[in-house]
Protein backbone atom coordinates (compact mmCIF):
# COMPACT_ATOMS: atom_id res chain seq x y z
CA UNK A 1 0.00 0.00 0.00
CA UNK A 2 1.20 3.53 -0.61
CA UNK A 3 -0.18 6.73 -2.13
CA UNK A 4 -0.98 8.20 1.22
CA UNK A 5 -1.71 12.00 0.77
CA UNK A 6 -1.83 14.29 3.65
CA UNK A 7 -5.23 14.73 5.58
CA UNK A 8 -5.77 18.98 4.45
CA UNK A 9 -7.79 20.13 6.96
CA UNK A 10 -7.21 23.66 6.11
CA UNK A 11 -9.75 23.06 2.87
CA UNK A 12 -12.94 23.36 3.26
CA UNK A 13 -13.67 19.78 1.34
CA UNK A 14 -12.35 16.21 1.64
CA UNK A 15 -11.44 14.52 -1.77
CA UNK A 16 -14.36 12.24 -2.56
CA UNK A 17 -13.01 8.01 -2.83
CA UNK A 18 -12.44 7.62 -5.86
CA UNK A 19 -9.94 9.89 -6.29
CA UNK A 20 -8.43 9.60 -2.95
CA UNK A 21 -8.21 6.17 -2.67
CA UNK A 22 -8.87 4.93 -5.91
CA UNK A 23 -11.89 3.41 -5.05
CA UNK A 24 -14.25 0.80 -7.42
CA UNK A 25 -17.52 -0.69 -7.42
CA UNK A 26 -17.31 -2.96 -10.18
CA UNK A 27 -15.13 -6.20 -9.90
CA UNK A 28 -15.22 -9.99 -10.04
CA UNK A 29 -12.65 -12.44 -9.53
CA UNK A 30 -10.99 -13.65 -6.24
CA UNK A 31 -9.40 -11.96 -3.05
CA UNK A 32 -5.70 -12.47 -3.72
CA UNK A 33 -6.68 -10.76 -7.07
CA UNK A 34 -8.63 -7.94 -6.11
CA UNK A 35 -5.56 -7.43 -3.35
CA UNK A 36 -2.64 -7.99 -5.97
CA UNK A 37 -4.38 -5.49 -8.43
CA UNK A 38 -5.36 -2.96 -5.86
CA UNK A 39 -1.09 -2.33 -4.71
CA UNK A 40 -0.74 -1.15 -7.69
CA UNK A 41 -3.62 0.66 -8.09
CA UNK A 42 -4.75 -0.91 -11.45
CA UNK A 43 -8.31 -1.43 -11.24
CA UNK A 44 -10.51 1.24 -13.09
CA UNK A 45 -13.05 2.31 -11.57
CA UNK A 46 -15.07 2.15 -14.86
CA UNK A 47 -18.91 3.50 -15.51
CA UNK A 48 -21.75 0.85 -15.80
CA UNK A 49 -23.28 -0.18 -18.78
CA UNK A 50 -26.67 -0.75 -16.64
CA UNK A 51 -27.13 0.51 -12.90
CA UNK A 52 -30.59 -0.41 -11.20
CA UNK A 53 -30.33 2.27 -8.53
CA UNK A 54 -27.66 4.03 -6.68
CA UNK A 55 -27.11 5.52 -3.29
CA UNK A 56 -26.64 8.97 -2.05
CA UNK A 57 -23.35 10.02 0.10
CA UNK A 58 -25.87 12.50 1.67
CA UNK A 59 -27.35 9.34 3.55
CA UNK A 60 -23.85 8.92 5.03
CA UNK A 61 -23.07 11.87 5.92
CA UNK A 62 -26.27 11.85 7.83
CA UNK A 63 -24.54 10.36 10.34
CA UNK A 64 -24.12 14.26 11.83
CA UNK A 65 -27.83 13.36 12.78
CA UNK A 66 -26.73 11.09 15.44
CA UNK A 67 -24.14 13.57 17.23
CA UNK A 68 -26.22 14.09 20.20
CA UNK A 69 -26.80 17.54 20.99
CA UNK A 70 -26.39 18.42 17.30
CA UNK A 71 -28.43 19.38 14.49
CA UNK A 72 -28.50 19.37 11.14
CA UNK A 73 -29.93 21.78 7.68
CA UNK A 74 -30.33 20.18 4.41
CA UNK A 75 -29.72 22.51 2.19
CA UNK A 76 -31.56 20.76 -0.33
CA UNK A 77 -34.58 20.08 -1.99
CA UNK A 78 -37.20 18.26 0.93
CA UNK A 79 -36.79 15.09 -0.75
CA UNK A 80 -32.80 14.74 -0.56
CA UNK A 81 -33.79 15.14 3.61
CA UNK A 82 -35.27 11.33 3.46
CA UNK A 83 -32.14 9.67 5.11
CA UNK A 84 -33.39 11.37 8.26
CA UNK A 85 -36.06 9.35 8.81
CA UNK A 86 -33.99 6.37 8.69
CA UNK A 87 -31.65 8.10 11.89
CA UNK A 88 -35.41 8.54 13.60
CA UNK A 89 -34.54 4.68 14.97
CA UNK A 90 -31.35 6.19 16.84
CA UNK A 91 -32.72 5.61 20.60
CA UNK A 92 -32.59 1.43 19.44
CA UNK A 93 -28.99 2.31 19.63
CA UNK A 94 -28.92 4.08 22.43
CA UNK A 95 -31.21 1.95 24.73
CA UNK A 96 -28.47 -0.95 23.54
CA UNK A 97 -25.64 0.92 24.79
CA UNK A 98 -27.03 2.03 27.65
CA UNK A 99 -27.74 5.47 26.90
CA UNK A 100 -30.58 8.23 27.96
CA UNK A 101 -33.02 8.74 24.60
CA UNK A 102 -31.82 11.42 22.00
CA UNK A 103 -32.97 13.87 19.81
CA UNK A 104 -32.64 14.16 16.23
CA UNK A 105 -32.91 17.87 14.96
CA UNK A 106 -33.13 18.41 11.36
CA UNK A 107 -34.66 21.17 9.03
CA UNK A 108 -34.72 21.10 5.18
CA UNK A 109 -34.52 24.84 3.75
CA UNK A 110 -37.01 22.91 0.75
CA UNK A 111 -34.99 24.60 -2.25
CA UNK A 112 -37.34 25.23 -5.02
CA UNK A 113 -37.05 25.87 -8.68
CA UNK A 114 -36.74 29.58 -8.43
CA UNK A 115 -34.05 28.86 -5.53
CA UNK A 116 -32.00 26.78 -8.21
CA UNK A 117 -32.20 30.32 -10.08
CA UNK A 118 -31.78 33.36 -7.92
CA UNK A 119 -29.76 31.13 -5.24
CA UNK A 120 -30.56 29.80 -1.66
CA UNK A 121 -28.52 31.58 0.57
CA UNK A 122 -31.33 33.67 2.38
CA UNK A 123 -33.10 30.67 2.71
CA UNK A 124 -30.24 29.05 4.11
CA UNK A 125 -29.47 31.77 6.78
CA UNK A 126 -32.97 31.88 7.85
CA UNK A 127 -33.04 28.02 8.63
CA UNK A 128 -30.06 27.91 10.02
CA UNK A 129 -31.05 30.46 12.65
CA UNK A 130 -34.37 29.09 13.01
CA UNK A 131 -32.15 25.68 14.10
CA UNK A 132 -30.29 27.35 16.65
CA UNK A 133 -33.73 29.43 18.10
CA UNK A 134 -35.83 25.55 17.57
CA UNK A 135 -32.98 23.36 19.04
CA UNK A 136 -30.77 25.44 21.17
CA UNK A 137 -27.80 22.91 19.63
CA UNK A 138 -23.98 22.87 20.22
CA UNK A 139 -22.94 22.43 16.66
CA UNK A 140 -24.96 22.74 13.42
CA UNK A 141 -24.34 21.20 10.51
CA UNK A 142 -25.10 21.98 6.83
CA UNK A 143 -25.27 19.05 4.28
CA UNK A 144 -25.19 20.39 0.81
CA UNK A 145 -26.88 18.37 -2.35
CA UNK A 146 -26.86 18.56 -5.64
CA UNK A 147 -29.23 21.33 -6.86
CA UNK A 148 -26.67 23.67 -3.96
CA UNK A 149 -23.61 22.31 -5.58
CA UNK A 150 -25.19 22.51 -9.16
CA UNK A 151 -25.46 26.24 -8.58
CA UNK A 152 -22.42 26.85 -6.58
CA UNK A 153 -24.23 28.04 -3.82
CA UNK A 154 -21.57 29.90 -1.66
CA UNK A 155 -22.11 27.56 1.67
CA UNK A 156 -18.57 27.92 3.06
CA UNK A 157 -19.00 32.05 3.55
CA UNK A 158 -22.55 31.48 4.57
CA UNK A 159 -21.26 29.16 7.56
CA UNK A 160 -18.77 30.61 8.26
CA UNK A 161 -20.27 34.37 8.61
CA UNK A 162 -23.38 31.92 10.91
CA UNK A 163 -20.39 30.70 12.59
CA UNK A 164 -19.22 34.22 13.90
CA UNK A 165 -23.07 35.76 14.35
CA UNK A 166 -24.47 32.07 16.51
CA UNK A 167 -21.38 31.53 18.52
CA UNK A 168 -21.61 27.65 17.67
CA UNK A 169 -19.67 25.47 15.44
CA UNK A 170 -21.60 25.88 11.99
CA UNK A 171 -20.45 23.45 10.01
CA UNK A 172 -20.46 22.89 6.27
CA UNK A 173 -20.53 19.31 5.03
CA UNK A 174 -20.02 18.80 1.08
CA UNK A 175 -22.07 15.94 0.23
CA UNK A 176 -23.66 16.24 -3.42
CA UNK A 177 -24.34 13.02 -4.86
CA UNK A 178 -23.53 13.26 -8.12
CA UNK A 179 -19.79 14.18 -6.70
CA UNK A 180 -19.08 10.38 -5.71
CA UNK A 181 -20.39 7.02 -6.34
CA UNK A 182 -19.27 5.69 -3.21
CA UNK A 183 -21.77 7.03 -0.20
CA UNK A 184 -19.41 6.38 2.38
CA UNK A 185 -17.64 9.58 0.47
CA UNK A 186 -20.56 11.06 2.68
CA UNK A 187 -19.03 10.20 6.07
CA UNK A 188 -15.48 11.32 5.66
CA UNK A 189 -17.00 14.93 4.65
CA UNK A 190 -18.97 15.00 7.97
CA UNK A 191 -15.62 13.50 9.48
CA UNK A 192 -13.79 16.15 7.85
CA UNK A 193 -16.13 19.06 9.62
CA UNK A 194 -15.95 17.53 12.97
CA UNK A 195 -12.07 17.67 13.10
CA UNK A 196 -11.65 21.26 11.49
CA UNK A 197 -14.65 22.72 13.29
CA UNK A 198 -15.34 20.99 16.47
CA UNK A 199 -12.19 19.21 17.90
CA UNK A 200 -9.73 21.02 20.21
CA UNK A 201 -6.34 20.83 20.48
CA UNK A 202 -5.98 18.64 24.04
CA UNK A 203 -6.54 20.01 27.38
CA UNK A 204 -5.42 17.17 29.50
CA UNK A 205 -4.12 13.88 27.92
CA UNK A 206 -5.88 11.01 29.27
CA UNK A 207 -3.95 8.32 29.01
CA UNK A 208 -6.14 5.21 29.60
CA UNK A 209 -8.78 6.44 27.06
CA UNK A 210 -8.86 4.94 23.53
CA UNK A 211 -11.22 6.57 20.73
CA UNK A 212 -13.11 4.02 19.25
CA UNK A 213 -14.82 4.81 16.10
CA UNK A 214 -17.69 2.92 15.48
CA UNK A 215 -21.60 3.17 14.23
CA UNK A 216 -24.12 2.84 17.11
CA UNK A 217 -23.35 -0.65 18.17
CA UNK A 218 -23.93 -1.96 21.34
CA UNK A 219 -21.32 -1.60 24.49
CA UNK A 220 -18.56 -4.32 23.66
CA UNK A 221 -15.59 -1.97 24.16
CA UNK A 222 -15.84 -0.87 27.54
CA UNK A 223 -15.45 -4.36 29.05
CA UNK A 224 -12.96 -5.28 26.39
CA UNK A 225 -10.58 -2.48 26.92
CA UNK A 226 -11.49 -2.99 30.64
CA UNK A 227 -9.76 -5.76 30.57
CA UNK A 228 -6.32 -3.79 30.15
CA UNK A 229 -7.62 -1.17 32.53
CA UNK A 230 -8.55 1.35 29.32
CA UNK A 231 -11.68 3.61 28.75
CA UNK A 232 -13.48 3.34 25.35
CA UNK A 233 -14.18 6.78 23.80
CA UNK A 234 -17.01 5.55 21.57
CA UNK A 235 -17.43 8.03 18.49
CA UNK A 236 -18.78 9.52 16.87
CA UNK A 237 -22.68 8.57 16.85
CA UNK A 238 -24.57 9.19 20.44
CA UNK A 239 -21.35 10.71 21.25
CA UNK A 240 -21.81 14.90 22.47
CA UNK A 241 -20.05 17.81 20.93
CA UNK A 242 -17.95 18.16 24.14
CA UNK A 243 -17.19 14.44 23.38
CA UNK A 244 -16.09 14.96 19.70
CA UNK A 245 -14.09 17.61 20.93
CA UNK A 246 -11.89 16.22 23.20
CA UNK A 247 -10.97 13.11 20.88
CA UNK A 248 -7.43 14.84 20.85
CA UNK A 249 -6.84 13.74 24.52
CA UNK A 250 -7.08 10.24 23.76
CA UNK A 251 -4.12 7.88 24.23
CA UNK A 252 -4.83 6.39 20.54
CA UNK A 253 -7.27 5.78 17.63
CA UNK A 254 -8.98 2.49 17.22
CA UNK A 255 -11.63 1.62 14.86
CA UNK A 256 -13.70 -1.51 14.16
CA UNK A 257 -13.62 -0.76 10.27
CA UNK A 258 -10.64 0.74 8.14
CA UNK A 259 -12.75 1.86 5.70
CA UNK A 260 -14.59 3.81 7.93
CA UNK A 261 -12.20 5.38 10.22
CA UNK A 262 -8.59 5.78 8.65
CA UNK A 263 -9.39 8.75 7.72
CA UNK A 264 -10.22 10.50 11.06
CA UNK A 265 -7.83 8.21 12.60
CA UNK A 266 -5.02 9.79 9.89
CA UNK A 267 -6.15 13.31 10.83
CA UNK A 268 -5.99 13.07 14.83
CA UNK A 269 -2.68 11.53 14.19
CA UNK A 270 -1.61 14.36 11.94
CA UNK A 271 -3.33 17.41 13.22
CA UNK A 272 -3.68 16.22 17.15
CA UNK A 273 -0.70 13.85 17.90
CA UNK A 274 -3.19 11.37 18.71
CA UNK A 275 -1.26 7.53 17.42
CA UNK A 276 -3.14 5.25 15.18
CA UNK A 277 -3.77 1.87 16.49
CA UNK A 278 -2.17 -0.19 13.37
CA UNK A 279 -3.65 -3.33 12.95
CA UNK A 280 -6.63 -4.56 11.24
CA UNK A 281 -9.90 -4.54 13.15
CA UNK A 282 -10.91 -6.91 16.08
CA UNK A 283 -12.74 -9.34 14.50
CA UNK A 284 -11.50 -13.17 14.40
CA UNK A 285 -9.13 -14.50 17.09
CA UNK A 286 -6.00 -13.51 15.59
CA UNK A 287 -6.80 -9.95 14.52
CA UNK A 288 -8.26 -9.54 17.88
CA UNK A 289 -5.11 -10.34 19.33
CA UNK A 290 -3.42 -7.88 17.04
CA UNK A 291 -5.45 -5.07 18.26
CA UNK A 292 -5.23 -5.05 21.70
CA UNK A 293 -1.44 -5.59 21.49
CA UNK A 294 -1.25 -2.98 19.21
CA UNK A 295 -2.72 -0.73 21.87
CA UNK A 296 -1.52 -2.08 24.42
CA UNK A 297 2.32 -1.41 22.47
CA UNK A 298 0.94 2.26 22.79
CA UNK A 299 -0.54 2.53 26.58
CA UNK A 300 2.25 0.35 27.91
CA UNK A 301 0.56 -3.04 28.52
CA UNK A 302 1.92 -4.78 26.62
CA UNK A 303 2.59 -7.61 29.72
CA UNK A 304 -1.03 -7.81 30.97
CA UNK A 305 -2.00 -8.26 27.13
CA UNK A 306 -0.47 -11.36 26.99
CA UNK A 307 -2.43 -12.72 29.88
CA UNK A 308 -5.27 -11.01 28.54
CA UNK A 309 -4.85 -12.61 25.57
CA UNK A 310 -3.58 -16.33 27.01
CA UNK A 311 -6.83 -16.97 29.47
CA UNK A 312 -8.99 -15.43 26.85
CA UNK A 313 -7.43 -18.31 24.01
CA UNK A 314 -8.16 -21.06 27.22
CA UNK A 315 -11.74 -19.99 27.70
CA UNK A 316 -12.43 -19.78 23.75
CA UNK A 317 -11.04 -22.67 22.67
CA UNK A 318 -13.34 -25.44 24.06
CA UNK A 319 -16.57 -23.43 22.73
CA UNK A 320 -15.14 -23.02 19.67
CA UNK A 321 -14.59 -26.99 19.36
CA UNK A 322 -18.14 -27.33 19.88
CA UNK A 323 -19.37 -24.76 17.49
CA UNK A 324 -17.12 -25.68 14.66
CA UNK A 325 -18.50 -29.23 15.13
CA UNK A 326 -22.23 -27.91 15.02
CA UNK A 327 -21.50 -25.53 11.76
CA UNK A 328 -19.17 -27.97 9.80
CA UNK A 329 -20.08 -27.71 6.04
CA UNK A 330 -22.38 -25.05 5.79
CA UNK A 331 -21.96 -23.05 2.71
CA UNK A 332 -21.74 -19.38 3.66
CA UNK A 333 -21.98 -16.18 1.22
CA UNK A 334 -21.03 -12.58 2.72
CA UNK A 335 -22.63 -9.22 1.21
CA UNK A 336 -21.88 -6.23 2.90
CA UNK A 337 -19.35 -2.97 3.38
CA UNK A 338 -15.77 -3.11 2.16
CA UNK A 339 -13.59 -3.72 5.15
CA UNK A 340 -16.19 -5.41 7.05
CA UNK A 341 -17.54 -8.36 4.34
CA UNK A 342 -12.93 -8.98 5.23
CA UNK A 343 -14.14 -8.95 8.91
CA UNK A 344 -16.50 -10.98 8.87
CA UNK A 345 -14.75 -12.91 6.10
CA UNK A 346 -12.15 -13.67 8.59
CA UNK A 347 -14.87 -14.52 11.88
CA UNK A 348 -16.28 -17.52 9.11
CA UNK A 349 -12.74 -18.65 8.33
CA UNK A 350 -12.29 -19.10 12.35
CA UNK A 351 -15.21 -20.80 12.54
CA UNK A 352 -14.35 -23.37 9.85
CA UNK A 353 -17.46 -22.63 7.67
CA UNK A 354 -16.95 -23.05 3.88
CA UNK A 355 -17.18 -19.44 2.64
CA UNK A 356 -18.59 -19.61 -0.82
CA UNK A 357 -18.33 -16.19 -1.79
CA UNK A 358 -18.13 -12.04 -1.13
CA UNK A 359 -19.16 -8.89 -2.68
CA UNK A 360 -18.59 -5.70 -0.73
CA UNK A 361 -20.58 -2.48 -1.96
CA UNK A 362 -17.21 -0.66 -3.19
CA UNK A 363 -13.62 -1.07 -2.65
CA UNK A 364 -10.97 1.39 -1.37
CA UNK A 365 -7.36 0.37 -3.66
CA UNK A 366 -5.60 1.88 -0.26
CA UNK A 367 -6.60 3.41 2.60
CA UNK A 368 -5.65 7.05 4.51
CA UNK A 369 -2.53 6.63 5.69
CA UNK A 370 -1.24 3.44 3.34
CA UNK A 371 -1.21 1.15 6.27
CA UNK A 372 -0.15 -2.53 5.17
CA UNK A 373 -1.39 -3.12 8.49
CA UNK A 374 -5.00 -1.71 8.60
CA UNK A 375 -5.42 -3.32 4.98
CA UNK A 376 -7.94 -5.95 5.94
CA UNK A 377 -8.30 -7.50 2.60
CA UNK A 378 -4.60 -7.51 2.65
CA UNK A 379 -3.78 -9.20 6.01
CA UNK A 380 -7.46 -11.72 5.17
CA UNK A 381 -5.11 -13.24 2.25
CA UNK A 382 -1.94 -12.94 3.63
CA UNK A 383 -3.57 -15.78 7.19
CA UNK A 384 -6.34 -16.98 5.37
CA UNK A 385 -5.27 -17.61 1.79
CA UNK A 386 -7.67 -16.60 -1.52
CA UNK A 387 -11.21 -16.73 -1.49
CA UNK A 388 -13.33 -17.40 -4.77
CA UNK A 389 -16.42 -15.70 -6.46
CA UNK A 390 -14.98 -12.05 -4.93
CA UNK A 391 -16.78 -9.43 -6.03
CA UNK A 392 -17.39 -5.34 -5.96
CA UNK A 393 -21.06 -4.19 -6.91
CA UNK A 394 -22.82 -1.20 -5.00
CA UNK A 395 -25.98 -3.38 -4.37
CA UNK A 396 -27.46 -3.76 -7.87
CA UNK A 397 -30.23 -5.83 -7.11
CA UNK A 398 -30.52 -8.00 -10.54
CA UNK A 399 -26.95 -8.66 -10.14
CA UNK A 400 -27.18 -10.20 -6.20
CA UNK A 401 -30.06 -12.20 -7.16
CA UNK A 402 -28.04 -14.19 -9.90
CA UNK A 403 -25.13 -14.51 -7.81
CA UNK A 404 -27.23 -15.76 -4.82
CA UNK A 405 -28.99 -18.28 -7.10
CA UNK A 406 -25.92 -19.24 -8.88
CA UNK A 407 -24.32 -20.43 -5.70
CA UNK A 408 -27.09 -21.18 -3.35
CA UNK A 409 -25.44 -20.67 -0.07
CA UNK A 410 -26.35 -22.42 2.90
CA UNK A 411 -27.12 -18.92 5.27
CA UNK A 412 -26.41 -15.22 3.92
CA UNK A 413 -24.84 -12.55 5.68
CA UNK A 414 -25.71 -9.33 4.87
CA UNK A 415 -24.77 -5.84 6.96
CA UNK A 416 -27.95 -3.62 5.40
CA UNK A 417 -31.75 -4.17 6.07
CA UNK A 418 -32.86 -3.79 2.67
CA UNK A 419 -30.38 -6.21 1.27
CA UNK A 420 -31.45 -9.10 4.19
CA UNK A 421 -34.69 -9.22 1.90
CA UNK A 422 -33.04 -10.46 -1.28
CA UNK A 423 -31.68 -14.13 0.40
CA UNK A 424 -35.33 -14.34 2.29
CA UNK A 425 -37.14 -14.03 -0.94
CA UNK A 426 -34.65 -16.42 -2.08
CA UNK A 427 -35.03 -18.68 0.41
CA UNK A 428 -31.53 -18.63 1.86
CA UNK A 429 -31.34 -18.04 5.64
CA UNK A 430 -30.46 -14.44 6.30
CA UNK A 431 -28.41 -12.80 9.05
CA UNK A 432 -28.61 -9.20 8.80
CA UNK A 433 -25.42 -8.11 10.86
CA UNK A 434 -26.55 -4.43 12.08
CA UNK A 435 -24.85 -4.22 15.25
CA UNK A 436 -21.21 -4.92 14.48
CA UNK A 437 -19.74 -4.49 17.46
CA UNK A 438 -22.02 -7.37 19.05
CA UNK A 439 -19.47 -9.56 16.35
CA UNK A 440 -16.44 -7.89 18.10
CA UNK A 441 -14.10 -9.38 20.02
CA UNK A 442 -13.53 -13.43 21.67
CA UNK A 443 -17.22 -13.03 22.58
CA UNK A 444 -18.20 -11.94 19.07
CA UNK A 445 -17.19 -14.44 17.26
CA UNK A 446 -19.05 -16.92 19.65
CA UNK A 447 -22.16 -14.93 19.43
CA UNK A 448 -21.96 -14.72 15.48
CA UNK A 449 -21.55 -18.30 15.54
CA UNK A 450 -24.86 -18.76 17.87
CA UNK A 451 -26.96 -16.29 15.07
CA UNK A 452 -25.24 -18.54 12.32
CA UNK A 453 -27.11 -21.89 13.79
CA UNK A 454 -30.01 -19.82 14.87
CA UNK A 455 -30.36 -18.85 11.02
CA UNK A 456 -29.88 -22.55 10.08
CA UNK A 457 -32.54 -24.30 12.65
CA UNK A 458 -35.13 -21.15 11.02
CA UNK A 459 -34.43 -21.93 7.16
CA UNK A 460 -38.28 -23.56 6.92
CA UNK A 461 -39.37 -19.82 7.26
CA UNK A 462 -37.25 -18.62 4.36
CA UNK A 463 -38.03 -21.52 2.37
CA UNK A 464 -41.98 -20.33 2.74
CA UNK A 465 -41.04 -17.11 1.98
CA UNK A 466 -39.05 -18.10 -0.98
CA UNK A 467 -42.17 -20.43 -2.19
CA UNK A 468 -45.10 -16.63 -2.17
CA UNK A 469 -42.17 -15.06 -3.95
CA UNK A 470 -41.53 -14.48 -7.66
CA UNK A 471 -38.89 -12.00 -8.62
CA UNK A 472 -39.34 -9.90 -11.66
CA UNK A 473 -35.91 -10.61 -14.02
CA UNK A 474 -36.87 -12.30 -17.08
CA UNK A 475 -35.05 -16.23 -18.42
CA UNK A 476 -33.06 -14.68 -20.47
CA UNK A 477 -31.21 -12.37 -17.45
CA UNK A 478 -31.06 -15.58 -15.24
CA UNK A 479 -30.20 -18.35 -17.77
CA UNK A 480 -26.56 -15.99 -18.48
CA UNK A 481 -23.24 -17.27 -17.37
CA UNK A 482 -21.89 -14.37 -15.93
CA UNK A 483 -23.75 -12.37 -13.49
CA UNK A 484 -21.59 -9.60 -14.08
CA UNK A 485 -21.99 -9.16 -17.48
CA UNK A 486 -23.26 -5.94 -17.66
CA UNK A 487 -20.54 -4.83 -15.74
CA UNK A 488 -17.58 -2.59 -17.73
CA UNK A 489 -14.60 -4.59 -15.12
CA UNK A 490 -13.34 -7.18 -17.20
CA UNK A 491 -13.51 -10.59 -15.30
CA UNK A 492 -10.36 -11.17 -13.51
S1 LIG B 1 -28.14 15.16 -3.07
FE1 LIG B 1 -28.52 14.60 -5.23
S2 LIG B 1 -28.31 12.35 -5.34
FE2 LIG B 1 -28.53 12.95 -3.15
S3 LIG B 1 -30.71 12.75 -2.72
FE3 LIG B 1 -30.37 14.91 -3.31
S4 LIG B 1 -30.70 14.96 -5.54
FE4 LIG B 1 -30.48 12.79 -4.95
Amino acid sequence: MAMAHPVRLDLPEVEVREQRLRATVSYNGTARDLSRRSKNFSLVNHERGFEQCSTCQQGCAGIAYNVRGAAVVEHSPIGCAQPASAAMGINVANAARGLPDQSVNVLSTNLSESDTVYGGAEKLRATVREAKRRFSPDAIFVLSSCAAGIIGEDIEAVTSELQDELGIPVIPVFCEGFRSKIWISGIDATFHGILRQIVKPARKKQPDLVNVFNFEGSDTFTPLLGKLDLRANYVISLADVETLSRMSEAACTAHICETLATYPAKALEQEFGVPEVRSPPPFGISWTDAWLREIARITDREELAEQVIESEHKRLEPLLETMRAQLAGRRVYIFAGDSYAHSISNMLLDLGLDLIGVNTFHHDQTTDGGLEEADSLGQLVASKGDIGNFSVCDKQPFQMVKVLKDLQPDILIVRHTNMAVIGAKLGIPTIQDGDVNISAGYDGLIKLGERLLTAWRTRRIFQNIARHHRHPYSEWWMAQNDPFLLSSEPVA
